[in-house]
């Protein structure tokens, strides 16, 4: 599903991705972990070109994103992505936050969009919300919109960058119920994350990435329960 291989991205002198390699297949979540400044998000973002890679291959569902006569926008299509900062449109009810994309860029008819919208809002327990301002809602809500929102555009590959680390810690719970759901039913994930127990409860396949390598992959009672590298130890100390 998706392949990057030999990974680097520098901004300017800066080299920040130093040669990354791995693979999700689909159906699989992995959990992307790591220091502040490691390159967790750059990775994220060049996964769906929010970053131009500076070397090395993405491959999407055998399409190679790096390529320059791809279709760009149909790749990225494919693939949501849900931030840290929910990033809703705060002057459009939550309905309409929902369909706009689907209607703009799917050009899905206006009953379409509407009920694919509910279904997606049911799914993260907020049906009753569509007529709400995002305001309105408390920020575990908005964040569980804006997950309604990236599945109405039916991806194939979703993205999460810290989507719990901006919120209170009561409102958690409720996101990671939404997305250890999204798992069970056999979405494609790949997650950044701090939240040591949802990786290992949920994960296919822990990295863990510092100074833009990867020091070490594998199942979450590998690299969570019996981390190899010093450097994987030291982090879990400081998080666990
Ligand atoms: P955090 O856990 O704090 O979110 P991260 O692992 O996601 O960290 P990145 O955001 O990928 O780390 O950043 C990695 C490095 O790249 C940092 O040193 C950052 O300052 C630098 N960086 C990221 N984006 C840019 C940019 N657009 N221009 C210049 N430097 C950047
Ligand atoms: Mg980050």
């Amino acid at each position: 599903m998706v392949e990057i291989r030999d990974l680097h991205k520098s901004f300017g002198n800066l080299e920040v991705l130093k040669g990354i390699d791995f693979t999700v297949d689909r159906g699989q979540v992995i959990c992307v972990i790591g220091p502040s400044g490691s390159g967790k998000s750059t990775l994220l973002r060049c996964v769906n070109l929010l970053e131009e890679p500076t070397k090395g291959t993405v491959l999407v569902d055998g399409a190679d994103l790096t390529d320059p006569d791809i279709d760009i926008d149909a790749a990225r299509r494919q693939i949501g992505m849900v931030f840290q900062q929910f990033n809703l449109f705060p002057h459009l009810k939550v309905l309409d936050n929902l369909t706009i994309a689907q209607r703009r860029v799917l050009k899905r008819g206006k009953a379409e969009a509407v009920r694919v919208a509910r279904e997606n809002l049911a799914k993260v327990g907020l049906e009753d919300k569509a007529n709400s301002y995002p305001a309105q809602l408390s920020g575990g809500q908005q964040q569980r919109v804006a997950i309604a929102r990236s599945l109405s555009m039916d991806p194939d590959l979703m993205l999460f960058d810290e989507p719990t680390s901006a919120l209170d810690p009561e409102l958690v719970g409720d996101v990671l119920t939404v997305m250890r759901k999204l798992a069970q039913d056999g979405m494609t994930m790949l997650v950044v994350t701090h939240e040591m127990a949802f990786a290992r409860d949920v994960a296919d396949r822990v990295v863990f990435m510092d100074g833009g390598v990867i020091v070490e992959q594998g199942p979450p009672s590998q690299v969570i329960s019996d981390p190899q590298h010093e450097r994987t130890k030291i982090f879990l100390r400081r998080v666990l």
